[in-house]
């Protein structure tokens, strides 16, 4: 077997859910949109069900009805592109709530399914989703009406505590929801480290729940091992991989692993990343290809049967850094061939 491993360990997400759910007095949600970030949706939302977890997030419908049959009848599966055309069954038949984002969608849920559960999403600055104060002025008597079960937005730099955008993103979500009696929502993860101004009734955080800045206490989640096909000795002035970018300055003892972009192993990062094994890290030689990797394991002393670029050593924030990208991209790019194992109790 040649594919990568990718070791996800439950208990530690559970145990992050925990701790960010522990700093706050309200409920705790669990964002699994694009399949928990890249990680098993049912197999998370399974977990953070049984931990205690009664609402889901996801990004669209067709998530939502997936996660539907993971979790059954029972938990709350809100949506957040709201309710798009075609989506009807889908939300009538199994149980979703939508989060609607304009007048338009609002009338199309009424009337499609006239009683059915729905939140309302409102823009306080980020100009992605929801109604603007102004939309909001003009639907809230009737939106209100129709009962919604949350009012929520979305912070746009809740990862940057002392950014303005968060004081002023707040005033606005108060100012168009103050005095209303329909529970709210507006933090993320870095909402909730924010602190309880921001918490309102239920807090939605994604990315601490999978080991991910800004949350900085969260335990290590995904873990990814790769097993190496071939060693060789390289002399100085070869070279390794595509482009002759990597040139030998000693002899060199090259292992080529088995995984590479089409895996979701950004290019970009090969400059500055590393593998791990025994405690030592050891750099990638050349460019990364498709489906494979070279790496310089001279410092290791022996020919090492797998090599690990994620894990205690290497979390994903770090990947990030050296990509130019950050955490949330590194996971939701964790590629399809990778076995995937969960770690239980
Ligand atoms: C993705 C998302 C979240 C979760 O964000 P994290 O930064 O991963 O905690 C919460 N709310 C909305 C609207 C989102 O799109």
């Amino acid at each position: 077997m040649s594919t990568a491993t990718l070791t996800i360990d439950l208990n530690a997400a559970v145990a992050n859910w925990r701790a960010l759910d522990a700093k706050t007095d309200c409920e705790t949600a669990a964002v699994v949109k694009a399949d928990a970030y890249g990680l098993g949706a049912d197999k998370l939302a399974r977990a953070l069900a049984r931990a205690g977890a009664r609402s889901f997030f996801v990004a669209v419908a067709e998530e939502g009805a997936a996660l539907r049959q993971a979790l059954g009848p029972g938990p709350n599966i809100c949506v957040f592109s709201g309710h798009m055309p075609g989506d009807a069954d889908m939300i009538g038949d199994l149980e979703l709530t939508p989060m609607i984002n304009s007048l338009d969608q609002m009338i199309r849920h009424v009337e499609a399914l006239p009683g059915h559960a729905f939140g309302l999403q409102l823009d306080t600055g980020m100009n992605r989703l929801g109604m603007e104060p102004s939309e909001w002025a003009a639907v809230r008597d009737v939106a209100l009406a129709q009962n919604p079960v949350l009012i929520m937005s979305h912070l746009a730099c809740a990862d940057e505590p002392d950014h303005p955008m968060n004081a002023q993103q707040l005033r606005t979500f108060r100012e168009m929801t103050d005095g209303l009696d329909v529970p709210r929502s507006l933090a993320n993860t870095g909402g909730v480290l924010l602190g309880r101004d921001y918490h309102f009734d239920l807090c939605r955080p994604g990315i601490g729940t999978y080991g991910g800045a800004p949350f900085a206490e969260a335990r290590h989640v995904a873990t990814l091992d790769i097993p190496v096909i071939q060693c060789r000795d390289v002399a100085p002035g070869e070279t390794v991989g595509y482009g002759n970018s990597y040139v030998a300055s000693r002899p060199t003892r090259i292992a080529t692993i088995s995984a590479g972009y089409a895996d979701g192993i950004l290019r970009a990062m090969g400059p500055k990343t590393g593998l791990w094994c025994d405690g030592k890290r050891l750099p990638i030689a050349g460019r990364i290809s498709m489906d494979l990797i070279g790496v310089d394991v001279t410092a290791l002393g022996q020919d090492p049967k797998s090599l690990q670029l994620l894990g205690p050593n290497q979390g994903v924030d770090t990947l990030a850094d050296a990509a130019g990208t950050i955490g949330y991209e590194i996971l939701t790019s964790l590629g399809a061939r990778y076995t995937r194992r969960y770690l239980t109790a």
